[in-house]
């Protein structure tokens, strides 16, 4: 008799398997009263209350076959049976029988009616055949090898209609056995029951000769049962130690929330021979406890889902009984899960001591294998996150943009951004709330770009990938990024401003990969920041000064430092009596392999690479130590120093001029700076703020290249500045373009009204000095007059001109 499983089954089909069990035990009861009387007569007196403690002994030791995950229990009821069958009357035999049945399944068991029924009726009908079979033959008194025969038929005959039984109740239960399990099954019963069978029938024909050896074989069938159940533990507990083995082997880091994890409870299920096995695991967030459960796929009520999921508020209760046992994971930092295994299959013992054993053993392997798993983890995130922003660092950017340039068919526009001033911030506010800054900044791309991808990827720069958008979009999105992200920004007690340097580039038509997009947009960026910001969309063009970029800064840091960058001096000329008013000092500078470097090429690099500061401060020490020699030799010419946006922000910037003026004796009324209206433009408050504190050193401010800005003429009202230098651009059309006069008209009587000195850059020809002095320029500077001149060469030019010329404004 194979044992059943409950399930949980519909009321209707709860009710169909309670008919069969009903239907066989009538069947036996109908078979056991057309059944005659045994044709063998005892020797000896056999009392029929005999067969209740066999029955139930037989009952309640099944002998216990596992393999992997099939287990089959099989009984010793043959004994009783043949017993019975020819040494008790048929309705004795069957009474026994049913209350042995009645006692282990519903007493001692607690099985459902259903259960029950199926037990009792199967059991009858075994009885009623096998008392059948052994009626059909004719008296003998002795067991004869054709009653063996007879009896073998009945008992497999019985086995069988209970398999049929069994198998259509486990199909109405929604459960298919395998035909493997089906076949495992069969055999096994037959080979059982013809064993047990033969082996009763052997035993009982000796004692009729001898029925001392009744006793004998008694002895010899209990002996061989227990050897057989001590065999069975140790060849599981071998198989055991094996599975475990290979087990614990194959346990690498594991993730608790991995497939891996699902797989692995799986395997450890397998080795505890459960049906459940549920991993309660802590959240460390939110303090609630996730249930991983993996489970026998025969679970009728859990057969669609091996491995599931679902929270619970509290831990799971730790006692172990027979029916589940329970232990803790420990990882380093306490209480990792719990692991719980429920309904111990193969065995009606349930769950023993080395059941427990075993459970404490697989989760220390497993709470080892999970907390490697969060090592690896936590090792995988500080490799690709950084630390301070929590976003992508540059590496795990580039993974990720190379990822949406692969799963995005269309465009991907890659945008890098630096935050400007943050270096200024950090010099001069100290690193915390430069790093705050910088956590402010990130957190507003996140908000910009949900979808995106938003990565830090240098100090104070950071990089933008979103797709499905065309050109034009680029320079729309970059904008749209700066409009949501610049701004004020409390950082700690203090209020700053937020600005940008955007720089774009696209894919496909930048480049295929994210390397290559994301240099490009950073190369693009760095162009921003001489561009009020941008954004600036990449062109080939910058590629191809890429390499010379990179010698031209290196080469220039070094030039710096060893006082290598020259200067070259620019008289500025008064229209109305043609004298000196002053010299603008402009940086010359040869690169030891590429030779003469212009300008506009080292300038807008040394702004990019952070060396404008240091350029600065020579240009202003040399320029004002030349001022004073000049004057030494009796050459009183101001001088003027350009000076870049973000110098002129830097708000150690004020200091430095005073004390250079100081260190040097010059005159302030000497000194001009030429800014350009772009530091006005990036931020206009802080702007007038510093220029204002300059002013009051006693120098003069000009405003370099005017007009060429977005600012208005009514900017300069609210302007602090005593001069501004109308830009080449309007000077060499004047002649031809009556617009370019008009602007030049209008800056003059604007500037004049203000008190503001008008200077033109750029005068080449005699045409534009005539024009510029009937529009009322007040000074002019150009390759007519003079070009630019070392100091030794300035002061021997000036030697050689007019007295009248040479008298300083
Ligand atoms: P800028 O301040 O507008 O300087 C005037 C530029 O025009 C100078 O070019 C000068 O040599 C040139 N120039 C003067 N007269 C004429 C003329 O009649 N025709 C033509 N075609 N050009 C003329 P340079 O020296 O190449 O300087 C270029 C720019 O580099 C400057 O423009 C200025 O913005 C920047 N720069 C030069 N030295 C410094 C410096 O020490 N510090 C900073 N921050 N910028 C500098
Ligand atoms: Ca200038
Ligand atoms: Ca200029």
């Amino acid at each position: 008799m194979s044992s059943m499983e409950p399930a949980a089954p519909s009321a209707l089909r709860r009710f169909a398997v309670l008919l069969i069990g009903a239907a066989l035990l009538a069947i036996g009861a109908a078979l056991t009263r057309t059944a005659g009387p045994s044709p063998v007569r005892a020797p000896f007196a056999f009392p029929a209350v005999l067969l209740f403690p066999l029955y139930l002994a037989a009952l309640r030791k099944p002998l216990d076959f596992e393999y992997r995950k099939d287990a089959q229990s099989v009984t010793l009821v043959q004994l009783p049976l043949v017993l019975g069958a020819l040494l008790v009357t048929p309705w004795l035999h069957l009474l026994m029988c049913l209350a042995a049945q009645l006692v282990d399944s519903l007493l001692l068991r607690r099985d459902p009616p259903s259960k029950f029924l199926y037990n009792a009726g199967a059991g009858a009908v075994e009885v009623a055949l096998a008392a059948t079979a052994v009626g059909v033959m004719a008296a003998t008194g002795t067991p004869s090898p054709a009653i063996w025969l007879v009896l073998l038929i009945g008992i497999l005959a019985g086995d069988a209609i209970g398999q049929l039984a069994l198998q259509s109740i486990l199909a109405l239960l929604g459960r298919r056995p395998s035909g493997g399990e089906i076949r495992l099954t069969m055999i096994v019963n037959l080979i059982s029951s013809t064993v047990f069978t033969s082996a009763a029938v052997v035993a009982i024909s000796a004692a009729y000769t001898e029925p001392a050896t009744l006793a004998v074989t008694t002895a010899l069938a209990l002996t061989m049962g227990l050897f057989y159940r001590a065999y069975r533990k140790q060849a599981a507990r071998e198989q055991g130690a094996e599975q475990l083995y290979g087990f614990v082997r194959g346990l690498g880091p594991v993730s608790v929330d991995s497939q891996e994890a699902s797989e692995l409870l799986e395997e450890a299920r397998l080795l505890l021979h459960c049906r459940h096995l549920d991993l309660a695991v802590c959240d460390e967030r939110t303090g609630s406890w996730h249930h991983r459960l993996a489970s026998d796929p025969d679970s009728a009520e859990l057969a669609d889902s091996r491995t599931t999921l679902r929270e619970a508020p509290a831990a799971p209760e730790q006692d172990n009984s027979s029916r589940q046992i329970t232990t803790s994971l420990l990882g380093s930092q306490g209480l990792v899960g719990v692991l719980t295994a429920s309904g111990r299959l193969g065995t009606t013992r349930g769950f023993e001591l080395g059941d427990v054993r075993l459970l404490e053993t697989i989760a220390l392997e497993l709470a080892t294998a999970f907390e490697r798993g969060r090592l690896l983890a936590d090792l995988r995130r500080s490799a690709t996150l950084d630390g301070l922003t929590g976003l992508p660092n540059l590496g795990e950017t580039e993974r990720q943009v190379e990822l949406l340039l692969t799963s995005d068919s269309s465009e991907v526009v890659v945008v890098a951004v630096s935050v400007d001033s943050f270096r200024e911030v950090n010099d001069s506010l100290g690193h915390q709330v430069g790093d705050d800054l910088l956590v402010e900044v990130a957190q507003r791309l996140r908000n910009a770009c949900p979808s995106g991808v938003v990565g830090r990827i240098g100090g104070g720069r950071f990089a933008v990938a979103v797709g499905a958008l065309d050109t034009d979009g680029a320079a729309l999105f970059g904008l749209s990024l700066r409009a949501q992200i610049e701004g004020t920004a409390q950082i700690g007690a203090v209020d700053m401003h937020v600005r940008l340097s955007v720089g774009c580039a696209t894919s496909p038509d930048n480049g295929h990969r994210a390397g290559t997009l994301l240099r490009r947009a950073e190369v693009a960026m760095f162009s921003a920041r001489q561009a009020a910001g941008g954004p600036v969309l990449w062109e080939p063009a910058y590629e191809i000064s890429g390499q010379r970029r990179m010698a031209v800064v290196t080469a220039l840091r070094e030039a710096i430092s060893n006082g290598a960058v020259g200067l070259a001096y620019q008289p500025k000329f008064d229209v109305a009596s043609g004298q000196v008013t002053g010299v603008e000092a402009l940086a010359r500078w040869t690169h030891p392999a590429l030779g003469p470097i212009r300008p506009d090429e080292f300038i807008p690099l040394a702004e990019a690479s952070g060396l404008i500061g240091a350029l600065t401060t020579s240009v202003l020490r040399d320029s004002l130590g030349a001022c004073a020699r000049w004057r030494a030799a009796g050459l009183e010419a101001g001088v003027a120093v350009n000076v870049s946006a973000l110098t002129v922000l830097d708000p150690r910037f004020v200091s430095e001029v005073a004390a250079t003026l100081r260190e040097t004796g010059v005159n302030p009324t000497l000194l001009t700076l030429e800014l350009t209206e772009s530091v006005l433009l990036r931020d206009p408050a802080l702007a007038v703020e510093r220029l204002n504190e300059l002013r009051t050193l006693g120098l003069r401010l000009s405003v370099d290249d005017f007009g060429t800005g977005y600012s208005s003429l009514t900017y300069l009202k609210g302007l602090p500045v005593d001069e501004v230098k109308v830009d080449k651009g309007f000077v060499d059309a004047l002649a031809e373009d009556p617009a370019d006069r008009a602007v030049v008209r209008a800056v003059v009587e604007i500037a004049h009204t203000l008190g503001v000195r008008v200077v033109a850059e750029g005068v080449e020809k005699q045409e534009q000095q005539d024009s510029l002095a009937s529009l009322g320029v007040d000074e002019v500077q150009g390759y007519l007059l003079a070009r630019p001149m070392p100091e030794e060469a300035l002061r021997r030019w000036a030697a050689q001109l007019p007295a009248r010329s040479r008298a300083a404004r």
